[in-house]
């Protein structure tokens, strides 16, 4: 059964963190972190509706420029979402230019939304027309961690401690729902536009005993019957899990950190998880508040992920890039690295020339 997403990184393991999760269906994309974006197509960036930042720091945020430049004149909006301060830190991004001349662009409206534990989520908007001035717009309900949900899926988000706040994400596909064809002509039913009528009221939620119209047309001429949400469900559709996917990068190896990655996330299907030092370097690790590949795979383990795929590696171990993902992989499946742990998902080729020792990280 396809998958509604397909997640990947946008740089390799040495590289800026991001994770783009490109919709098959649909001309749409969701980014996670704006660091380096350059090895991203201008059609991919175009294809973005929500970007979520983890923090401010300039490996994750200092991309935006990157895309407002592609986007601004080609698309008609985008909405940006990051931890607390981000409107203000948004605001100064888009302050940092003259902007007399966009409003001769066709109209990009970014709407930037703020976490905020417990509470409502602020927003403000920022039209090209308008010089982007911030604008007020309305807050948004709270609604758990829940921070966005559509249709088909849903990204939740909870904040860490990185010696600063850091947002880790969850990326949930509700359901797969897929009508058996078998099944549907046996009970002698055709095809129409209340299949698709069907599959959202499943993957919405929506109350079993609530009435649908089938309707359709074949060679006999046009039928139409009522049935109930749940009996058209039981009769016809194949519901199984979605797929989980969670985004965790820049932390510190802490319970209170750990415990919340675990409520985030327990039972992902697919972990990206930053994988900053090697063990030996511990210390330094919890001095700059970043996990050592160990620990990211003792995380994995303890929220029980599915697959694990580290990034965010040093560029200390440019040449060692192999021994972090093993030291990751051990620590996750806790006995000898299995043979699919070199079979490619996990990046591991040298960083290219921009990745220096000396290039500011965080
Ligand atoms: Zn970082
Ligand atoms: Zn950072």
């Amino acid at each position: 059964m396809p998958s509604l997403f397909i997640p990947r990184l946008v740089n390799d393991a040495f590289g800026d963190p991001g994770l783009f999760v490109d919709f098959c269906d649909e001309r749409r994309a969701l980014l996670f972190d704006l660091g380096d974006l350059g090895r991203l197509m201008p059609r991919e960036l175009l294809r973005l509706s929500h970007v979520f930042v983890t923090h401010a720091h300039m490996d994750h945020f200092g991309g935006f420029d990157q895309l407002l430049r592609i986007i601004l004149g080609r698309k008609a909006n985008i909405v940006v979402f990051g931890g607390p301060g981000f409107l203000d830190q948004v605001e100064h991004k888009l302050r940092a230019y003259t902007w007399n001349v966009a409003h001769r662009y066709d109209e990009l409206i970014i709407e930037a939304r703020e976490f905020a534990a417990d509470a409502d989520i602020p927003c403000a908007r920022f039209s090209s027309r308008h010089g982007f001035e911030r604008e007020p717009c309305a807050v948004l309900p709270h609604s758990g961690d829940v921070i966005h949900e559509e249709a088909t899926f849903r990204v939740r988000a909870r904040l860490v401690d990185h010696g600063i706040p850091c947002l880790a994400y969850a990326i949930e596909e509700k359901a797969r729902v897929n009508i058996d064809k078998d099944r549907l002509v046996a009970e002698g039913l055709g095809t129409g536009q209340w299949l698709r009528t069907l599959k959202h009221a499943v993957l919405t939620g929506a109350d079993d005993e609530t009435p649908l119209a089938v309707e359709w047309r074949d060679r006999h001429g046009e039928h139409t019957i009522t049935r109930t949400i749940g009996e058209l469900r039981d009769l016809i559709l194949d519901v199984t899990p979605g797929q989980r996917v969670g985004y965790v990068t820049d932390l510190r190896y802490t319970e209170a950190n750990v415990a919340t990655l675990e409520q985030l996330l327990a039972g992902v299907d697919r972990l990206f998880i930053e994988s900053v030092f090697l063990d030996e370097d511990r210390e330094h690790g919890l001095k700059k508040n970043h996990l050592t590949a160990r620990q990211a795979g003792l995380i994995a383990r303890r929220v029980g992920a599915g697959s694990v795929v580290p990034f965010h590696f040093s560029p200390r171990y440019t040449d060692r890039g192999d021994e972090v993902e093993t030291e990751m992989l051990v620590a996750w499946s806790d006995a000898d690295v299995p043979d699919e742990a070199a079979n490619g998902t996990a990046p591991s080729r040298p960083p290219d020339a921009r990745n220096t020792r000396d290039s500011y990280a965080d």
